[in-house]
């Protein structure tokens, strides 16, 4: 998938998002994996976005949904597999 067999830096940061989401194929995220062997720069930059990633992962799960809210989205999509005709 890339160029060249060796993963360049320009590669590897096109590629990031995608290696942090885990939707790249197992052999080129070796291929991307094996490039933060021999790039510092890259290394850094990978570690920061990880951390970023899972700091909001947290931040995320840590935020309550309010009560009711569940039943109430559940309703409308309920209302709107029936079509809105009648609805009014
Ligand atoms: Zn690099």
């Amino acid at each position: 998938m890339f160029e060249s067999d060796r993963v360049t830096c320009e590669d590897f940061v096109r590629e990031l998002p995608a290696l942090l989401d885990r939707e790249v194929a197992a052999d080129a995220r070796d291929q991307l994996l094996a490039h933060l062997d021999t790039c510092a720069r890259c290394l850094r930059k990978h570690r920061f976005e990880a951390a970023i990633l899972t700091s909001l992962k947290a931040r995320l799960r840590a935020v309550p949904m309010p009560d009711g809210v569940e039943e109430r989205v559940l309703a409308v999509l309920a209302l709107t597999d029936r079509g809105w005709s009648g609805a009014t």
